[in-house]
């Protein structure tokens, strides 16, 4: 199967957030941000195919200056790093160590075979591994921003967040999300992880919280996800017991969400309430 309608990226200026940070939007599909430091330009997230990605590289040619390139993979999901291929060689990846492991994965090459089948736009993806990696934080000095790289997991266990404490702005990668992030299994440690890293992202105080998909910049969405996890287990406790609640009863202003999207964030959410029936959110 072919699909007709090649998604495009596009420069995205962000409301309010200090311009040496931009998104580069793939609509419906992904944002990638670009940090511009004094020493490095950061590139956060490859996009989901090489030529994605290449595309983004000349949309930030012009931000380098001749500074170095550096690529951080927030999580080895399709549509954050299927891009890495067209920075190989030419910038370190940096990730979390178990992201080169879930990269080389046989659940990984089992998503790109799905994934070709469905859409030609997949065959040139290589899957490429972070090539510096690390297990609980790393600090990358720019001079006149830092980068604090977080092991942030529950949404996958290679998830990292990044803080940039200067600006008070958080990357958080799907670690946070509109409506509600997605739980790595529907199991009580996944959720139990997820909450943990969401307690630390809010204990960092931020004023502007971007999260990959949503294109909101509300610090807010923090608040709003544990609370999310927190109702499962409080005023929704007994519906949970029950197999419920629906989705729509915990989100009813959910109704702008496409059909796709919808179908998504309710396949999110019957996991989340899984994992509150195990018993310990
Ligand atoms: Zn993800």
């Amino acid at each position: 199967m072919t699909s007709p309608a090649r998604p495009e990226v596009h420069r995205h200026l962000l409301p309010g957030v200090d311009p040496r940070i931009f998104a580069l939007r793939v609509a419906d599909e992904v944002d990638a941000f670009v940090v511009r430091t004094e020493r490095f330009v950061a590139l956060v997230d490859t996009l989901a195919t090489p030529e994605l990605c290449a595309r983004a590289l000349e949309l930030i040619a012009d931000e380098t200056g001749g500074r170095p390139l550096l690529v951080v993979n927030t999580h080895a999901d399709w549509d954050h790093v299927w891009g890495n291929a067209a920075v190989e060689g030419r910038a370190p990846i940096i990730g979390h160590r178990s992201a080169a492991a879930r990269v080389r994965s046989a659940r990984a090459r089992d998503t790109w075979r799905d994934k070709r089948a469905a859409d030609d736009r997949f065959d040139r993806v290589r899957l490429v591994a972070p090539t510096v990696t690390f297990d609980t934080s790393l600090t990358l000095d720019g001079g006149d921003l830092t980068l604090e790289l977080l092991h942030t997991p529950g949404h996958t266990p290679d998830h990292i967040a990044v803080w940039i404490p200067q600006l008070r702005v958080c990357l958080a990668g799907d670690a946070a999300e509109d409506p509600l992030p997605e739980l790595w299994e529907g199991d009580a440690s996944s959720a139990a992880q997820l909450v943990a890293s969401l307690e630390l992202l809010r204990s960092l105080a931020p004023e502007q919280v971007l999260p990959s998909h949503g294109g909101t910049t509300d610090p807010a969405l923090l608040d709003r996800n544990l609370g999310y996890f927190a109702s499962l287990t409080g005023a929704y406790a007994d519906a949970v017991r029950a197999g419920g609640p629906e989705f729509e009863t915990v989100f009813p202003d959910s109704s702008g969400l496409s059909g796709p999207a919808l179908a998504f964030y309710r396949a999110c959410h019957r996991k989340a309430v899984r994992a509150a029936a195990a018993g310990r959110l």
